[in-house]
């Protein structure tokens, strides 16, 4: 029987229990456990693996733990400039959107572009305007703000460095030891064998130049086929994209016969390793096995599986 399945994250990093409050553990898991609950309710209820991942990532760009949506990081000119994509892989149809400010939930908007127009990849203005034409929801800029990320971006704004989500000082840069990541994303089997996955991300704080990340990158952040996998990345991004690491995923399973887990393990531990790349992925397959790795302290994540698969965790080794 074709089991449905549904992992999720919440971003991958430096996590550790003795700098968490239990408080603030307690809402982690909470905010993890409510989009898994609700989207895998819907897979239950017969809905598509990418309707599944749209709804998933919606609720966790909703709440403002997570770099994404409402909780995103701001950038080097004090503005929220998110990243977001989707992608089907019944017919590899994708929707990525690059550098979007004002947009409630960017990944609604992604899922826009794959549905509704003939493109896969729209950034800035243009893809703002295609948003307003979809009837998608705007939100003010105060709606973006947190005082957490106010905080983070006031260390460093007035410098060149850039930092990952969570970083605690400013010279938690990129050659950091201490680093987070707050990007969210999905990874869905629904009941027809169809997989999809999601992701979407504020991207790093004081980021300038239009920096974006792996995360709307097809096949580097996201990437979904059902012959194979689909995947949803965080970490630092500029890795991940050359490493290509969810399309190679994918690779390794097509092409040399891994399974999901293997296939994994393959991209996170050895090859994300050899060049630094920190941060890790979700998965699934065709047959609804799920795979969460990262060679981080820590992700937030969660899975839940008609095979009785059902969890939410944070730190490495639980
Ligand atoms: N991968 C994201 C980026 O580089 C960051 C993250 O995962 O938190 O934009």
């Amino acid at each position: 029987m074709q089991k449905i399945s549904l992992a999720i994250h919440g971003g991958a990093g430096t996590i550790l229990k003795k700098d968490m409050t239990p408080e603030l553990e307690q809402a982690y898991l909470q905010g993890l456990q409510h989009a898994l609950t609700a989207g895998y309710a819907l897979l239950e209820q017969g809905g598509s693996a990418t309707d599944a991942v749209t709804l998933t990532v919606e609720i966790l760009e909703n709440n403002i733990l997570f770099n994404a949506g409402c909780g995103s990081v701001f950038t080097k000119d004090g503005t929220h400039e998110m990243d977001a994509a989707i992608m089907s892989g019944s017919d590899l149809s994708a929707g990525a959107v690059a550098g979007i400010s004002n947009i409630r939930n960017p990944i609604t908007l992604a899922t826009a572009i794959m549905r509704h127009s003939d493109h896969v990849f729209l950034s800035g203005k243009g893809a703002y305007d295609f948003a307003i034409k979809q009837g998608i929801a705007t939100a003010p800029d105060d709606y973006f703000f947190s005082q957490f990320r106010y905080d983070q971006w006031m260390q460093i704004r007035n410098s060149d460095v850039y930092a990952l989500d969570h970083s605690e000082e400013p010279e938690l840069i990129v050659e950091v030891k201490n680093k987070k990541f707050g990007t969210v994303g999905a990874a869905a089997c629904d009941r027809d064998g169809n997989i999809a996955a999601a992701t979407s991300t504020g991207g790093m704080t004081n980021k300038k130049y239009g920096r974006i990340g792996d995360t709307p990158v097809i096949g580097a952040g996201t990437y979904a086929n059902n012959s194979t996998c689909a995947i949803s990345c965080t970490g630092h991004g500029e890795l991940f994209i050359r490493a290509v690491a969810a399309y190679d995923v994918s690779c390794l399973m097509e092409y040399k016969g891994l399974s999901l887990q293997a296939a994994m393990q393959e991209v996170v531990n050895n090859k994300l390793v050899k060049i630094g790349g920190e941060g890790g992925m979700v998965g699934v397959d065709a047959t609804g096995n799920v795979a969460l790795l990262f060679n981080s302290e820590g992700m937030y994540r969660g899975a839940k599986s008609s095979d009785g698969t059902n969890f939410v965790r944070v730190y490495k080794d639980e």
